[in-house]
């Protein structure tokens, strides 16, 4: 077996990184409250309140497929998750890694890279990783004779809807045909011959993305941005590399101070995370049925969540202080219930 294959019983990878505790956290004296003390276990040590008003610590464990502190790379973190399942799509495979988690625990850092556009270090995102090793093994004797072409897709669903990120964010309609297949209606597809044409794609979309203030105060992503790298052999699909850089999935207290549009956009966040929790169990059960019509964006990846030949992986980013301790857990909860299989 290849290093690159993926083993057989083993088609969901769910995966939580830390970040560091950043300026603001640091200014304001915020704690940090998450410990990795193994590689696949995460603690949260949460400041409670007795009656009495004495505080104590409540310690909780999760464990995951693998855990990530905050000095893990962009590159190590790639390694336990994207990458095993590269090789699956050069097989005819569909493979999706997903980021999830709070606004401003580093979704888009661990998929963009610095090429998302805030970021002020040169490190490479795992959209950046996956295409120089898919170029990589396109050159290998096995995969050469399949005469393969690669190409890239890049859009977002925001409320529902689909937008083109390489197209000035044309609206596209979503169709299912006959044969349960379904269409993007006119999602460009760029060829790419190289990681820096990927690399331009991403920098392209990554400038479109929709993000705005919330009261949270944050710079919000409320869309979900989808890179795909496609493989096509004599123009049909052969196999498709999907990474989801998710919306926050913070609610509540957070956005209680919100507007109604804010709140109309939380709502409808929570739906698509709903659905894409429940697609992912059923691919790991299994199920004859999955459920991907209700959400936009698992009926997008519909292709993600059938078949033999579907791999996911899921990157849990999490901040690190007390004050994100909610969003932290909930995070948390959510990944590991996509784990238990
Ligand atoms: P999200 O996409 O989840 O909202 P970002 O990826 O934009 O969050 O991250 C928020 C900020 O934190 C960015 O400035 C980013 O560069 C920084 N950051 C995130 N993760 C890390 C990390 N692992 N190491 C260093 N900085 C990080
Ligand atoms: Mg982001």
């Amino acid at each position: 077996m290849s290093v690159l294959e993926p083993p057989e019983d083993h088609r969901i990878c769910v995966c939580v990184r830390k970040r560091p505790l950043n300026r603001q956290e640091t200014t304001m004296k915020d704690l940090d409250i998450i410990t990795i003390p193994s590689d696949n276990v995460v603690m949260v040590h949460e400041s409670k309140q007795k009656v009495d008003l004495t505080r104590y610590l409540e310690n909780q464990t999760f464990c995951f497929d693998h855990a990530f502190d905050d000095t893990a790379s962009n590159e190590l973190v790639y390694q336990f998750t994207a990458q095993p399942l590269v090789e699956s799509i050069f097989r005819k495979g569909m493979a999706t890694c997903f980021a999830y988690g709070q606004t401003g625990s580093g979704k888009t850092h661990t998929m963009g890279g610095a090429f998302s556009g805030r970021a002020q270090d040169c490190s490479k995102g795992i959209y950046a990783l996956v295409a120089q090793d898919v170029f990589l093994l396109l050159r290998n004797s096995t995969y050469e004779k399949l005469d393969l072409k690669v190409y890239g897709t890049f859009f977002e669903i925001y409320g529902g809807k689909v937008y083109d990120l390489l197209n000035w964010k044309k609206k596209l309609q979503v169709l299912e045909d006959g044969n349960q297949q379904i269409q993007v209606v006119g999602l460009q597809e760029q060829e790419v011959c190289c990681v820096e044409e990927v690399l331009k794609l991403v920098k392209i979309g990554s400038s479109c993305r929709t993000s705005r203030q919330t009261s949270v105060n944050a710079h919000s992503s409320r869309s979900h941005a989808v890179f795909q790298i496609i493989l096509k052999s004599r123009g049909k699909l052969h196999g498709k590399f999907s990474l989801v850089d998710l919306a926050g999935n913070e609610r509540g207290a957070d956005t209680a101070k919100a507007n109604r549009k804010r709140q109309l956009e939380g709502a409808e966040i929570n739906k698509s995370l709903l659905a894409l929790k429940e697609c992912i169990l059923a691919l790991g059960q299994n199920k004859p049925h999955t459920p991907f019509r209700s959400s936009k964006l698992t009926q997008v990846l519909r292709d993600s969540f059938i078949g033999q030949n579907s791999s996911t992986c899921m990157i849990a980013t999490i901040s690190p202080g007390m004050t994100s301790c909610e969003n932290t857990l909930n995070t948390l909860r959510y990944a590991n219930r996509v784990k238990e299989l």
